[in-house]
C-alpha cells in the first residue's frame, strides 16, 4: 500500500480500495480524466478530498479560476474511506483543553468554526445531496469507571461553557435504550453528531465543483512543484504541465515524501483501519441490544469507534498498521473483529465482509493548521488528526477565502504552521512507543 513516508506519489489512476462505501455507492460522478496538455490557471488545488474540493468550490464562488489535480480517483484518500462520523470537532484537543491553552474567547471561536463545518455538511444534505444521513446522536462510552468520571466532568464543562445539548446515561440506561456494550461503564449522549456515507458526500462535492465550471483532473499525480520566475509555479504531471499563480496543497495525510519544504517533516501519517461485518440478524441485534444507528466512540487511549449501518452491518474502526508495507495484513482487521466480539459476545460467529484502511494526518500539537508562505502563493490545510469529515470542508473554504484576500477567524490554528516533528525520521518509532503506552494504559 502507498506509504507517504516512503513513496514519491500515491499512484496514477489507482482504483478505490474495496471498501463498503466504494462497493455500495453506485457510480462515481464523471471527472475530467487525466490532464493531457499544458494549462495555465490562477489557482491549482492538489488533492480531491473534502479539503481540496471545498476549497475549489469556494474559489469558484469567489470568481477565482482554479482546477483540481488528483493522483487517483476523486476522494481516493481519507475522504472516501472514513467512518462517516459527523462531529463538531477536529484535532485531538477537547474544548476545555483549548480553553486551558488559549482562553475562553479562542475556544468559542474554534467551536464556531467546527460548528460551521457541520453546518456545511447539513446544508448540502438540505440541498438534496443524498449521502444517507442517519438519525442524530453521538454516544461516547466510558471503558472504565475512572474514565466515566472524567467523561462526565468533560461533558459537564462543555455543556456549561458552550451550551451543548447532552444527556448522561448509566450502563443500564444505555443497555435498555441504545447499546448493550459489555465493555462499557456508562456514557454521554451528545445530541448533534450523526453518521453518513462519506464517499457519497465527497462525490456530492465533486458534482457541485464541476457544475461550478471547475476542471477536476483525476488520474493526475503532481510529480513536482517548481517555482517559475514571474508566473508562480509549474506543476509537473505525467502528461501535462500546470502553470499557476497560486497552489493549494490539499494532500493532508497522503502528502508524498519530500513533496514540498513547506510540509516536509510536519505531519505524522497514521493508518486508521475499518471493518464492516456481515449483516446482523434480528436475533443478533436483539441479543446485542443494538437499538440505535447513532455513532459511537469509546474513551480508550487507542480509541475504537463503531456504528450500525442502514443494512444492519456494523462498521467498526480503530488503529491500523504502522507502515504501508504491513497495511494489507489481515492481522489488523482480525484484531478489530476480536475487539468487537469482546463488546458483543453474542456476535462470536460473525465475520467481516469488508476491511480497509487510510492515512490520517496527526499534527504534533494535536490541532489542525491552515498556513501559507510569505509570498501568499502556496497554501495548505491539514492535520485534522482523524476527525476532518466536516471540518476539512470548513478549512478548505477558509483557505479559498484567504486567497480571495478576506480575513478569517484569528485563531491559533489559522495563524500558525504545522509544527515540525523533532527528529522527523524517527516519527514512526515515536508512534510505535505511543501504541505500546496506549495498550498498557487501556489494559489497566
Ligand atoms: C479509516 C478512517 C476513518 C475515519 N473516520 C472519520 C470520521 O468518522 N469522522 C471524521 O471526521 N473523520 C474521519 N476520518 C478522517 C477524515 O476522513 C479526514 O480528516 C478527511 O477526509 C481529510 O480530507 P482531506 O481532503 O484533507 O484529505 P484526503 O481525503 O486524504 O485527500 C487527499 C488527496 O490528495 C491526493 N494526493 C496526494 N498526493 C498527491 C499528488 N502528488 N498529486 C495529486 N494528488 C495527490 C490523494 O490521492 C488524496 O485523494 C477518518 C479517516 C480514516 C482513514
Amino acid at each position: 500500500m502507498y506509504d507517504p513516508l516512503h513513496d514519491k506519489h500515491p499512484g496514477e489512476g489507482e482504483g478505490y480500495p474495496k471498501s463498503y462505501w466504494a462497493q455500495n455507492s453506485g457510480l462515481a460522478p464523471k471527472a475530467d480524466g487525466p490532464l493531457q496538455n499544458d494549462i495555465r490557471v490562477e489557482v491549482a488545488v492538489i488533492g480531491a478530498g473534502y479539503t481540496g474540493l471545498s476549497c475549489a468550490l469556494e474559489l469558484a464562488k469567489q470568481g477565482i479560476e482554479c482546477c483540481v489535480l488528483e493522483a487517483n480517483q476523486v476522494a481516493w484518500g481519507c475522504s472516501g474511506r472514513n467512518a462517516g462520523f459527523v462531529l463538531k470537532g477536529s484535532g485531538r484537543l477537547g474544548f476545555s483543553q483549548i480553553k486551558a491553552r488559549w482562553g475562553d474567547e479562542v475556544m468559542r471561536q474554534v467551536y464556531r468554526e467546527m460548528s460551521l463545518g457541520v453546518e456545511r455538511v447539513e446544508d448540502l444534505i438540505a440541498d438534496g445531496l443524498d449521502c444517507e444521513p442517519q438519525p442524530k446522536g453521538y454516544l461516547k462510552l466510558a471503558h472504565s469507571p475512572k474514565h466515566l468520571t472524567q467523561l462526565k466532568h468533560a461533558a459537564m464543562e462543555q455543556q456549561s461553557l458552550l451550551g451543548d445539548e447532552l444527556s448522561f446515561l448509566s450502563k443500564n440506561e444505555l443497555a435498555e435504550r441504545y447499546v448493550d456494550d459489555k465493555l462499557c461503564h456508562g456514557g454521554v449522549l451528545y445530541h448533534d453528531g450523526f453518521g453518513l456515507n462519506p464517499l457519497k458526500l465527497a462525490w456530492g462535492y465533486v458534482e457541485r465543483v464541476t457544475q461550478a465550471g471547475v476542471s477536476v483532473y483525476d488520474g493526475t499525480p503532481v510529480l513536482s512543484i517548481d517555482t517559475a520566475k514571474g508566473v508562480g509555479y509549474e506543476l509537473i504531471t505525467p502528461q501535462g504541465r500546470v502553470t499557476a499563480k497560486k497552489v493549494v496543497l490539499a494532500t493532508n495525510g497522503y502528502t508524498p515524501k519530500d513533496f514540498h519544504p513547506i510540509l516536509n517533516g510536519r505531519s505524522l501519517p497514521v493508518l486508521s483501519q475499518v471493518i464492516v461485518t456481515q449483516a446482523l440478524s434480528d436475533s443478533q441485534l436483539r441479543q446485542c441490544g443494538l437499538n440505535t444507528n447513532q455513532v459511537i466512540m469509546d474513551t480508550r487511549a487507542l480509541k475504537y469507534y463503531y456504528r450500525k449501518l442502514p443494512d444492519n452491518r456494523i462498521l467498526f474502526g480503530g488503529r491500523g498498521a504502522i507502515t504501508g508495507a504491513q497495511a494489507e495484513s489481515d492481522y489488523y482487521p482480525k484484531r478489530l473483529l476480536s475487539q468487537l466480539k469482546k463488546s458483543y459476545p453474542a456476535l462470536s460467529d460473525i465475520n467481516y465482509d469488508y476491511a480497509w484502511s487510510g492515512w490520517i494526518n496527526v499534527a504534533l500539537d494535536d490541532i489542525p493548521h491552515l498556513w501559507q508562505n510569505d509570498e501568499n502563493s502556496l497554501f495548505y490545510a491539514g492535520g485534522y488528526c482523524g476527525s476532518g469529515l466536516s471540518f476539512a470542508a470548513q478549512a478548505g473554504a477558509r483557505v479559498a477565502q484567504r486567497i480571495a484576500g478576506q480575513s478569517i477567524a484569528a485563531i491559533p490554528m489559522y495563524q500558525s504552521e504545522l509544527p515540525k516533528f523533532p527528529l522527523a525520521p524517527l516519527r514512526r518509532l515515536g508512534q510505535w512507543a505511543y501504541f505500546q503506552y496506549g495498550r498498557v494504559a487501556d489494559a489497566l
